[in-house]
Parts: structure tokens; sequence; C-alpha cells
């Protein structure tokens, strides 16, 4: 028996380690289930707000001691909450579709070349079959975005056309998204460009501009007002409706509490109205600003408040910026006359160039308003008291300058006058010198010529003499000079009287210069005695010459007291050889002279 008893017991505790074995594989599958199932039901978390609180109720069942009851009783209640969310998933889906649908068929409605329009309708087709999948989305905006893009530029709106608020507000910033929703009202003269929109799909769809949908009274958003053609004014509607999952989820909508934009519209407008009409606006913004308070009129629905407060906030900072512009203005104002100033004064260093002690007295003077210019610059306290320190100051600098130009010219004018006078003066002097000069010439040519006969004198004869021997030095050729005297003249004095003999010596001078050539010259050397010059004559043709000569004077028919007269003379000639000085021919001339007397006058003797 104690074997049997043996082996029952050996047999019972082998089946007794079995059965530990087999609870402890049992359990090891429940942990790992109930692992599994916590995993799961965090993943399932975030997509359906009542899934997840059954979730969450099923992880704290699992970590129970009931778990067969919790689940029992959470399962069909799990079960339920999945259709419905499935149902709402489907019913975004639809939404999904619809938005995109809309927004690409509003694209089809404007006027695109082939090329746009081809991608745009093929990506329409394949709306519904890709919007099923949730993970599709964000390429489908993405796409659909490019395309938007594509078609706008084609129609020549771009978003840089008019910064977003944001930009206006705070400058360029990197960090917009690299392919922004271009929202644009594509309307021909007064198109507004809403800014853009962030992509919805970026990693934090919260922060994303999720509009207030339109209530079932308010129409699908209709073409902007401000525009004429199809606009995608509704993305931002679209953009909050593909929000992803729980925009459009009842159970993460808004507080039911919370009023729609249409309840709180006119309060908006009313707000907008009065802070336009606290503004201070510059001039040149006054036409922005009622065209602004004009649509704030009319009522803003949901989708113009943002191209609306785009636009307050450009002309609240242009209230900002205007007194900058201001004192900009002033600034230019002030650069103007400074220049003015500047070509005033290199003026007057030139006009005062010459006068020493009026260009210092100047220098100083706009040295010492220049200085109290820079001291008033530092002085001022605000732009007014800046501003009117200046202006009177640069209203003295600019005075002083033209009282120094008033002078000046006035000074001008006196230095040209006298200028004027000494022309005058001089001119007058030049007159008077030119009359002396004549008057002298005359009397020099007076004092060349010899009274009684007009024949050049004595003095002409030296001046002559030395020029045609100079010239003869220079060029060489022939050159005669003979001496003539009138024969026996001391009878005709003796025997008819001085004046008789003045009147024979008159007619033989003229009787002798008649008969001569023009290069002759002829001269009288003193009382009854004339000289001659005869260039380029060889001595024999100066000796007939002076042949020529006496034989006409021997047949003048002289009458003295009814008696015929015959009046001869004679004459000697010499010739200019070699080096011959003007008195070496001279001398051997009036030897020849001489000579001639001594062989019986009336005749020529040739030295
Ligand atoms: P010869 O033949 O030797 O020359 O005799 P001549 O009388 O001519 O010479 P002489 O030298 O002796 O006299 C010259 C005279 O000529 C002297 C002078 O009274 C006269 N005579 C000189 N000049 C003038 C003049 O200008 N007028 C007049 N009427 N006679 C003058
Ligand atoms: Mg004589
Ligand atoms: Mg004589």
């Amino acid at each position: 028996m104690s074997d049997d008893n043996q082996r029952w017991k050996d047999k019972y505790f082998a089946s007794l380690e079995q059965q530990e074995l087999l609870e402890r594989r049992w359990e090891e599958r429940l942990d790992l289930l109930r692992r599994g199932l916590v995993r799961s039901s965090l993943a399932a978390e975030g997509s359906d707000r009542s899934v997840d609180q059954c979730m969450q109720e099923l992880r704290e069942i699992i970590r129970g001691e009931q778990m067969d009851a919790g689940l029992a009783a959470l399962i069909p209640r799990l079960e339920k909450a999945v259709l419905d969310s499935e149902q709402r998933r489907q019913q975004r889906i639809q939404q999904n579709v619809g938005a995109l649908t809309a927004l690409a068929q509003q694209l089809l409605r404007l006027e695109l070349p082939r090329e746009v329009r081809k991608p745009l309708k093929q990506f329409s087709r394949r709306i519904e079959e890709r919007a099923g999948q949730s993970r599709e989305l964000p390429a489908l905006l993405a796409e659909l975005s490019g395309l938007q893009h594509q078609a706008l530029s084609h129609l020549g709106v771009t978003q840089e056309e008019r910064p977003g608020l944001l930009q206006r507000l705070f400058g360029g910033r990197d960090e917009t998204p690299a392919e922004p929703v271009p929202a644009v009202a594509a309307g021909p003269a007064s198109a507004i460009v809403q800014p853009p929109v962030p992509l919805p799909v970026v990693a934090d769809p919260v922060d994303t501009l999720a509009g207030d949908p339109p209530e079932a009274s308010e129409p699908t958003p209709a073409p902007h007002q401000h525009s004429g053609t199809a606009t995608l004014d509704s993305l931002p509607l679209a953009a909050s409706m593909l929000l992803g999952e729980q925009a459009g989820d009842p159970a993460y909508a808004l507080p039911a509490a919370e009023p729609g934009y249409s309840a709180i519209a006119p309060h908006v407008a009313d707000s907008l109205r009065r802070l336009l009409d606290e503004l201070e606006l510059p001039a040149f913004h006054q036409a922005q600003a009622d065209a602004l308070r004009q649509r704030l009129e009319g009522g803003l629905n949901w989708y113009e408040l943002v191209p609306a407060l785009d636009d307050l906030a450009v002309l609240v900072l242009a209230v900002a910026d205007g007194g900058q512009r201001e004192f900009a203005g002033y600034l230019k104002q002030l650069n103007e006359r400074l220049a003015a100033f500047l070509g005033s004064l290199s003026a007057a260093h030139e006009g005062y160039a010459g006068s020493l002690e009026n260009a210092r007295q100047l220098d100083h003077e706009l040295r010492e308003q220049v200085g109290e210019l820079q001291q008033s610059v530092q002085d001022a306290v605000d732009l007014d008291s800046l501003k009117r320190s200046l202006e009177s100051r640069l209203e003295g600098l600019l005075g002083r300058m033209a009282e120094y130009r008033r002078q000046h010219d006035s000074h001008e004018q006196e230095v040209r006058q006298r200028m004027q006078t000494l022309v005058e003066r001089v001119a007058a002097m030049e007159q008077e010198a030119n009359g002396f000069r004549e008057r002298l010439e005359q009397q020099r040519q007076k004092s060349l010529v010899d009274p009684l006969t007009g024949l050049p004198n004595r003095a002409a004869w030296n001046e002559r003499l030395e020029l045609e021997v100079a010239r003869r030095q220079r060029y060489g050729g022939e050159l005669l000079l003979a001496v003539l005297d009138v024969d026996h003249f001391k009878r005709i004095n003796d025997g008819f009287g001085h004046q008789a003999g003045d009147k024979v010596l008159k007619l033989i001078a003229g009787e002798l210069a008649r008969r001569l050539r023009k290069t002759d010259f002829i001269a009288r050397f003193g009382g009854e005695e004339f000289v001659l010059l005869l260039p380029g004559t060889p001595p024999e043709g100066g000796r007939q010459v002076l042949d020529n000569l006496r034989q006409a004077i021997e047949a003048c028919p002289f009458h003295f007291k009814g008696e015929r007269v015959t009046i001869t003379l004679s004459s000697g000639l010499a010739s200019f050889t070699g080096d011959d000085s003007a008195e070496d021919v001279f001398e051997r001339a009036d030897q020849a002279l001489y000579r001639a007397k001594d062989e019986g006058r009336n005749r020529v003797e040739v030295a």
C-alpha cells in the first residue's frame, strides 16, 4: 500500500507541479494581455473624447481586481463609443472632402492656363479617395496650397503684394511656414489679400487660425464683398474644418455657451470703429481710414474681420510713424535751407575775395552764427524748441548772407562804374595820343621837306642815302650818286633879285624831279645845289640821265625883265663800288662836280 501510496503521492505532486506550471503560464499570458491592452488603449486615446473615456476606464479595470465584471460592463459602452466615433470620423472625412473640393472648384472657376488647370482637375478627382486616410491630409493640403499658389501667381496676385498683419507688426520673420496656404481674394480693383494663414497641418494645430464656422443661417462664405470673382475667403473655415480630427468634433468643439461670431460681430465692428475714430491720422492715410470706416459701417462678416484688422493695424502703425515722418520732413527742409546757405556762402566768398577785410568779417560772423546753431542743437530739449531755435538761427544766418550780398552787389556796381569811367578815359587818351602821333608824323614829314622847292631836304637825303647804302650792302647792285650845282647862280640873284633866284630854284627843282624815275631820289642839298641817288643804274646810264637833265634845264625858257636868260647846271657823278661809304662816294662826286665847273660848266663829269 505504501508503494501505491507513494505512486499516488508522486502522481499528485507531478500533477500539482504541472498545475502550477500551467497557472504560471496563464498568469504570464494574462499579464501580457493586460500590458497589451493598456498600450493599445493609450495608443487609441486622443481620437475621440468618449472613446478616450472608455480607454481610461479600461486601464483602471485591468489594473483592478474585478476585471471580469468591469470588462463586462465596459465593453458594450466601448463598442457604442467606437461606433459613434467612427460615424463622426466619416462625417469629418466628408467635411474635409467637401471643403477641399470646394476650394479646388473655386480655383477652377478662375481663368487659368492648361498647365495649372490640369493638375488642379486631377487633384480634384482624387480628393475623395485620398481624404479617407487622415494621414493623407497634410499632403493634400500641401498640394492644394501649391496649386493655389500657382493659380494666383498666374493671376498676378502674390502674397508678397501685401505683408501679413504679423509681418507688418513685427517685420519679416523667417519662421513663416515654407508653404503657407494663400488665402486670397482675387478682386480686379480692390483685391484684398488676406495675410498668409499658417498651414493647418503643421505641428501645433491649436495655434492655427480657427474660424468660427458659419451658422446655419449664414450662407457658405460668399465671395468677398470687395471682389468680383471667385474667392478663397472660405479658407480659414476650410482650414478649421481640416484642422485635424478635433475641430469638427462636437466633443472637442467650443463650449455651447461661447457665442458665435455673428453674435459679437456688431460689437466688434463698433469697437473697431471707435478705435478708428480715436486715431489721429496723417492726411496721407485719411482715404484709407474712410474706406475702412465704410466697411465697418456695413457690418463685418467673420471672414472680413482679418483683413479689416489688418488694415487697422497699418493705420495704427501710420499714426506711430507720423511723428517720425514730420521730423523727417523738417530735417529735409532744414537740409534744403542749409544747401541754400552753403550756395550763398561760396558765392559770397567769391564776391569778397577782393576785399580781405570784408572776407574776414564775413568769416567771423558766419562762424559765430554756426556756433550758435550748434549750441541751440545741443541745448534743445524737444523737437519743437529745436525746430524754432534752428529756424530763427537760420533765418538770421540767411539774413546776414543777404545783407552781405546786397553790400557786395552795390560795391560791385560802384567798381563797375569806376572801371567804366577808367575805360572811357583811357580810350580818350588813346585817341589823343593818336592825334599827337599824326601831328608828329606830319611835322617829321615837314622837317624832311624843303619849303621853297618842295623837294626832300638834306635831313631826308641823309635818311635815304643811309637806307640805299644799307640795301646795296645787303643785296648788292648798282648805286650812283650825283651832285648838281646851278652855274653862276649868284648872277641871277644879283641881276634879277633874290625872289627871282628863288623862283628859278623852284622851277629847276620841279623840272629835275619830273624827269626822274620813281626809284630815283632827289633832294635839295642846300643853296642852289641838288643831290641825286640812282639805284640799279650803271655809270653810263647815270651819266646819260644827268646829261638829259642838264639839257632840259638849259632848254628852259627863263625870262627876266623881258630878257631870255639861259640857265645851266653842272654835275659830278660817282658810283658805289666795293665797301664804299656814302662819304667816300659823295666826295668823289663833289670832286667830279668841281671838275665840271673847272672845265667850263654846263656839263657832266663822272668820277
Ligand atoms: P658857280 O658857277 O661857281 O657855282 O658860281 P655861283 O655863283 O653859282 O656860286 P656861288 O657859290 O659863288 O654862289 C652861290 C649863290 O647862290 C650864293 C647865294 O646868294 C645864292 N643862293 C644860295 N642860296 C640861295 C637861295 O635860297 N635863294 C637865292 N635867291 N639865292 C641863293
Ligand atoms: Mg654852289
Ligand atoms: Mg653854283
